[in-house]
């Protein structure tokens, strides 16, 4: 019987880094799903589309091909054909994938895609409402969190390390502009599910992170 491990919370608590680990310690597979609403976010940037015409959106949608592939280690993005992991990290794309993800649609869609991999192998998925939509009956759900100030410095430090020029007030107002929104739209919101265990990693290392889900995944 194939299990998941559901990770979800704010933009920059470290889901990805510890999700990918995570998965990696206990040799299941990885779904970062943030990446399917980035490639879409990237998708609308580069087509030049009216976010608000959800004709256009939903055609965009039809006609876009998504596929995630693990690597050994890495997870290796694929839009229409085209390997976009690197592009989709933009910080331009991060905002575009949020005003995207709030698509009906285009959330129904990628919640059924996400399904339809969960199915597949046992499998940890990071997002924002695993735990609560696209699988709540997952055997296992954390909800990663930290403070404000300390998710801003991950995701500048993540930013400056790959060569791009951010400044670091207008990130934190985009963090939490990100998160408020993510937090307050009608379907499927940023919610920590009510049997998930809620993990604040602002002083916490990535191993000790880690050391702690698994020691709830060993119980
Ligand atoms: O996790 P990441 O920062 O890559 O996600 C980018 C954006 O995609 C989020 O701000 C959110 O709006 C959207 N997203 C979502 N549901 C998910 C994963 C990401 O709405 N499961």
């Amino acid at each position: 019987m194939v299990y998941n491990i559901a990770i979800d919370g704010p933009a920059g608590a470290g889901k990805s880094t510890i999700a990918r680990l995570l998965a990696h310690t206990l040799n299941v597979a990885y779904l970062d799903t943030g990446a399917m609403y980035r490639c879409l976010g990237l998708k609308v940037i580069q087509h030049d589309i009216n976010i608000n015409d959800t004709q256009q959106i939903n055609d965009l949608l039809a006609n876009t091909d998504i596929r995630i592939e693990n690597n050994g280690k890495r997870q290796l993005i694929f839009l229409d054909g085209k390997d976009v992991s690197t592009d989709i990290r933009a910080h331009a794309v991060s905002n575009m994938a949020s005003e995207v993800s709030a698509n009906e649609q285009v959330r129904i869609a990628m919640a059924q895609k996400q399904r339809e991999m969960a199915a597949l192998a046992n499998c940890v998925l990071e997002g924002r409402e695993i735990g609560t939509y696209v699988l709540p009956n997952a055997k296992y759900k954390f909800f990663l969190t930290a403070s404000v100030d300390i998710r801003t410095q991950r995701r500048f430090n993540q930013l400056t390390a790959t060569g791009q020029t951010v400044d670091y007030n207008q990130l934190r107002a985009d963090i939490i502009l990100r998160d408020t929104k993510d937090a307050t739209r009608p379907v499927a919101p940023l919610r920590c599910a009510e049997d998930a265990i809620k993990i604040d990693s602002s002083h916490l290392t990535i191993e000790q992170v880690i050391e702690l889900m698994l020691t709830y995944i060993k119980e």
